[in-house]
């Protein structure tokens, strides 16, 4: 008889053997997945010894905003006024936390300052695509070791109606925080995409918004900080469902968003003087879009949709430049995990060498502005110029340096390929460890 292969589903979340980690039986058929574990220790912890002895204070990182910024600068390049405007909104926030856990809290409390209240203040980045928003907020949560979690503006509606509702990016902290409340009490939230939430018009509509005023309102809460129930396995609410109370006051929210067309409604609001025909000089010359975008105050943002409740739960606004040509130039070879860096790594543990000419990095990084993504587009230039070189490379065991010049990056020529002996590949290698120093990745030509 055959033997019959019968799935397993969670008894508490559905959630099939196949979607979770580990799936524990009972005794009647009944199972359990590690995440609904993990809630329900979560829950019995709370309600065994209350929230104040749960778990210890959080720890994090705590270091000077020029600290902050000086490893900012090794990852990210350029945006010097946003990296200073974040270190000094993330150095305040996490300060007051290390007061209220106790690192400075008895000085404090002897002071007459014992009874100021210090308010959290979330950052808005405003820039364009591909400028490094997200990866200055994942580098500051990163450097700081606390949970991070990245949410959809568009994914989300109004509660009620078809979408996510806004607890959801809180649960995604708490899993970033592997369930652990306390530390998940501390993170940062990116919310992306957050121009995408403005309502349609400034005149207020008969008709409800729910994807764009409604989910501003919503989030409205969650920004000033509340105590909100997150339902542990996602999806919408329902009434009989264990919730997580997680309070959201000292979670730092960054938001994120391109805003296009702002800068027409900033020069709009500038009027003629600062920009239009200046027949000489030109002053529209004079202000180019970077430029007039750092003029913007909350009323252009009020103009663009954002209701006035919302810009005031983001006091800190910090205005992202495009990325010029060098920028880009210099995202390629110049940060720490540089794209070219790892390419050439790559290669040299296949023992060969990979030069990129002076002028293929700038071919590159001119494709890439032609392409309107910031940085994003840099990767998929350099991942489709190196196709054919890692395909070919592991067969080729002659191969000792390959070199990519402008013209490569243009379609004009082939990668130069140097053969020498037959080389032993680095990955075989057993000593590859002492070998995985990439080579020097940029040379000039
Ligand atoms: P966005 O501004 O759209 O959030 P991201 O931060 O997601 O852009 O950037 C996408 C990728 O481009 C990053 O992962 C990073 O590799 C690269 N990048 C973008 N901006 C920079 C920058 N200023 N310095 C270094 N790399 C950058």
């Amino acid at each position: 008889m055959a033997k019959s292969t019968k799935m397993t589903f969670c008894s508490f979340c559905g959630k099939s053997a196949a979607e979770v980690k580990k799936m524990i039986a009972g005794p009647a058929g009944v199972h359990i997945c590690d995440s609904c574990v993990n809630v329900c220790k979560t829950i019995i912890d709370r309600e065994l010894h209350g929230p104040q002895q749960d778990s210890s204070a959080p720890r994090f990182n705590l270091a000077r905003p020029a600290e902050i910024k000086a490893m900012l600068d090794q990852h990210i390049i350029g945006q010097d006024h946003a990296k200073r405007v974040l270190a000094v909104a993330v150095y305040n926030p996490y300060k007051r936390l290390s007061a209220l856990f106790g690192q400075n809290a008895q000085e404090i409390e002897d002071s007459e300052l014992a009874d100021v209240l210090i308010e959290k203040s979330n950052v808005l980045l405003v820039g364009p695509t591909g400028s490094g928003k997200t990866l200055l907020a994942r580098t500051l949560a990163k450097m700081l070791e606390v949970p991070f979690a990245i949410a959809d503006a568009t994914t989300l509606t109004e509660a009620g109606y078809v979408g996510e509702d806004v607890e959801n990016i809180v649960l995604r902290l708490v899993q970033a925080a592997n369930y652990d409340l306390k530390k998940a009490e501390c993170g940062i939230i990116y919310v992306d995409e957050i121009d995408k939430i403005g309502r349609k018009t400034e005149n207020v509509s008969i008709t409800r918004d729910v994807s764009g005023e409604g989910v501003q309102q919503a989030l409205l809460k969650i920004l000033e900080g509340t105590v909100c129930n997150v339902p542990p396995q996602g999806g919408r609410k329902h009434p009989n469902q264990e919730y997580l109370q997680v309070n959201t006051e000292n979670i730092l929210f960054i938001c994120g968003g391109a805003f296009v067309g702002m800068d027409k409604i900033v020069r709009r609001r500038l009027g003629a003087n600062t920009v239009g025909w200046d027949n000489s000089h030109g002053s529209a010359k004079e202000m180019n879009d970077s430029a007039v975008m750092r003029e913007m105050a909350p009323e252009d943002l009020v103009k663009f949709g954002m209701i006035p409740e919302f810009i005031g739960r983001l006091p800190i606004v910090s205005v992202l430049d495009e990325l010029t040509v060098a920028d880009l130039e210099h995202i390629l070879h110049g940060t720490r995990n540089a794209i070219l860096k790892q390419f050439a790594k790559l290669l040299a543990l296949e023992g060969v060498k990979l030069s990129f000419t002076a002028d293929a990095a700038r071919a590159v990084a001119e494709k890439a502005l032609e392409l309107k993504t910031g940085a994003r587009a840099l990767r998929a230039i350099v991942e489709k110029l190196m196709l054919d070189v890692m395909f070919d490379l592991p067969d080729a065991q002659d191969i000792d340096e390959v070199i990519i010049s402008g013209d490569v990056v243009k379609g004009k020529a082939k990668p130069e390929i140097h053969r020498g002996e037959t080389r032993v590949s680095k990955a075989q290698d057993d000593d590859s460890q002492s070998a995985s120093q990439p080579g020097e990745p940029f040379e000039a030509a």
